[in-house]
């Protein structure tokens, strides 16, 4: 296939998903090791949401397009980074501890901006992984919310390191579970209404256990390339 032929082959997705996905779930892009081409690709098959997980590689393709697109960051993100990310991202899907909310709060005072901003699970409770444990996000989520510059918008989870999408099924269901329970508190329920689950392999699983986002790579794009990571 030459570059034309995959640039209208992800196109191509990108609309066959959308029709496949219920309107009110957004196609969340996951851009990393792609080019801006692809990413402008995605954009005319009506992707309107493009997530990134490093700061300044998304710097770099945010100003390589020309498109109105809406930026998420799905990456682990760097205190040290946080200044950066604010005024490059429309969203952050990524935050798992009061010290990186306190930073973007403050880093967003300045301009008076407001950062909506996921909490991540660890759902899977890995001990690698980046994340909130389950039982802690209640608290992170309430101590949050009090801060002026940002507001916790909802939660997001990647579940445990596998394709099989029975295997995550649980781990979905008890995100989307604690995720309601945080909706039921009153100074919560207002801002609380997006759940980001579900990636190329179990984003069928993840719709179906309550996801109002879901974040493609590999499904939309292809297979990431040898040595891109
Ligand atoms: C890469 C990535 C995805 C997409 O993964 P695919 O399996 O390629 O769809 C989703 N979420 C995060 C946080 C990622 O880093």
């Amino acid at each position: 296939m030459d570059e034309e032929q995959r640039l209208t082959a992800i196109t191509e997705r990108a609309r066959d998903l959308l029709r496949e996905l219920p309107d009110d779930v957004l196609l969340v892009a996951a851009a990393k090791s792609r080019t801006a081409n692809e990413v402008a690709a995605a954009a005319a098959g009506g992707v309107t949401a493009i997530g990134h997980n490093y700061v300044q590689e998304a710097e770099a393709m945010r100003g390589a397009l020309d498109v109105q697109l809406s930026w998420h960051m799905i990456g682990h993100l760097q205190r040290n980074k946080a200044r950066a990310a604010v005024t490059l991202f429309d969203m952050i899907e990524t935050v798992d501890s009061w010290r990186l909310a306190r930073e973007i709060d403050k880093r967003c005072a300045p301009n008076g901006a407001i950062m909506p901003v996921l909490l991540e699970v660890n759902s899977a409770r890995e001990q690698a992984k980046a994340g909130v444990l389950p039982e802690d996000v209640e608290a992170l989520a309430v101590r949050v919310a009090e801060l002026a510059h940002v507001r916790v918008v909802g939660l997001m989870t990647m579940g445990p390191l596998t394709d099989d999408p029975e295997a995550i099924r649980p781990y979905f269901a008890a995100t989307a579970a604690l995720f309601e329970r945080l909706r039921r508190r009153e100074e919560l329920a207002a801002d609380l209404r997006h759940l980001s689950m579900g990636m190329s392999s179990s984003y069928r699983a993840a719709v179906e256990e309550g996801a109002t986002m879901v974040r493609l790579g590999t499904t939309l794009f292809g297979p990431r390339p040898n040595g891109r990571t």
